[in-house]
């Protein structure tokens, strides 16, 4: 099952669970706006290139429709209308006042230079400004973006609209309304559910070995942050090289080996495994960070982690879902695991509004109330309602949230 089909089938196991009508069903499967636009990029060679672009607003229910925007090779707008519905879901699990959105560019940004790739993103930002505000959908970073684009892409906006509003764009640099904590967000928001799962399920996380499979922003980050709070980093993974060490990783070493190199070839210590390897290692928990689908019906008999979280989007296919749920590793699942990054985005977006900043540590103090807070709903749903796992409970709770504001509207009965 491909990633689109994978996210209609989790979103139709919990309307089938919630035993929601047809009507209903078709208000949360079909996204309420979606707009594909072609527009024109001057390239360094003199030459004007038309790219294509998306951006779906799944719904406004609940407020703004709130995610990323991506420049990847293979958007298209059935993969743009999955995404902002995960969005949905995943802003429903932390309870925020937001409908999901999603955008995208089919462009690959390796084979653009800096100033094209300025031009695509802001030309991309001239052909959605129409349905973009504040108070209507705010964009942010995901795959193949960053806060340098996120810059250009809210000054664009700005010019446009002849006003600064840099509440319209979140995962912007500090210096323009950008917030403290935002780029080590995800990881940090899925330090906290593991730690809350781990209580609950009885794993001690001060002993627990930890593989990190993926050591970009998000893998990066939490590696380094399981370190520094007490666990045992055993291996760790870029796209080509795999690290295990039984004895434990310097995480500081190999970051900064990664910064200087670009890659984790030249790490010395331990052991050399392929990234794949790596998945099907001995250790207590495992966090892809990296790609979806990298745990899928090949392999998910292999996996001996005790638990999994869910740091990149969909890294465990429905067909491996079923697999490991016979196994019973606990699976923490990425609408909950990987929602650091929107929650923070929520309070850049607070912040902008107010025109008041907090600290790292406010930040950071408020992201763990809200995942916890979420991680405990899910636990008491999934226990209540006899719920099978994670995930579903996780989709049930959400879906339920955006059914209650459907209803209190009038747009479903
Ligand atoms: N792209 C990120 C995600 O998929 C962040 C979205 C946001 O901050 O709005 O969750």
């Amino acid at each position: 099952m491909g990633f689109r089909e994978a996210a209609e089938y989790h979103l139709n196991r919990a309307i089938k669970f919630l035993n929601l009508n047809e009507d209903t069903a078709m208000a949360l499967l079909e996204p309420r706006k979606s707009l594909e636009v072609t527009f024109s990029v001057r390239m360094d060679d003199g030459r004007v290139r038309q790219f294509k672009g998306y951006r779906v607003q799944h719904t406004d229910v609940l407020g703004p429709a709130k995610g990323g925007i991506r420049f990847h090779p293979n958007v298209d707008m059935d993969e743009v209308k999955a995404l902002a519905t995960l969005m949905s879901i995943k802003c429903c699990v932390i309870g925020l006042p937001y409908g999901g959105g999603k955008g995208g560019v089919t462009v690959n940004t390796k084979e653009l230079s800096e100033s094209e790739l300025e031009r695509v993103s802001r030309g991309f930002i001239r052909a959605i400004a129409p349905i973009i505000s504040t108070d209507k959908d705010v964009p942010a970073p995901d795959m193949y973006t960053n806060s340098k684009v996120m810059a250009w892409m809210v000054d664009e906006y700005s010019v446009i609209k002849q006003v600064n509003e840099f509440g319209v764009i979140t995962g912007k640099p500090l210096s323009i309304g950008g917030s403290a904590g935002r780029n080590a967000a995800t990881a940090r928001g899925g330090f906290f559910v593991t730690r809350a799962a781990c209580q609950k399920e009885g794993i001690d996380l001060k002993k627990a070995k930890v593989i990190v499979h993926g050591f970009g922003n998000v893998g990066g980050h939490a590696a380094r942050i399981f370190a520094e709070e007490g666990s045992k980093v055993i291996g760790i993974a870029d796209s080509k090289t795999a690290i295990y060490d039984p004895n434990g990783i310097d995480i500081k070493a190999a970051l900064e080996l990664k910064a200087k190199t670009g890659s984790l070839k030249s790490y010395t210590q331990g052991q050399k495994l392929t990234p794949q390897e790596l998945l099907e290692c001995e250790c207590d928990i495992l966090v892809p960070a990296s790609l979806e689908a990298v745990i899928t019906e090949e392999n998910a008999a292999q996996i001996k982690a005790k638990m999994i979280a869910e740091l990149a989007n969909g890294p465990v296919t429905p067909e491996a879902d079923e697999i490991l749920n016979q196994k019973k590793v606990i699976l923490v699942p990425d609408i909950l695991a990987n929602a650091g990054g929107v929650t923070v985005s929520y309070f850049e977006w607070v912040q902008n509004r107010m025109g008041y900043y907090w600290t790292a540590e406010e930040i950071d103090e408020k992201l763990e109330k809200l995942m916890c807070k979420a991680y405990e709903d899910i636990y008491n749903f999934k226990q209540e309602k006899n719920c099978p796992d994670y995930r579903l409970a996780a989709f049930a709770i959400a879906t339920n949230r955006l059914v209650q504001a459907m209803k209190d509207r009038g747009w479903v009965s």
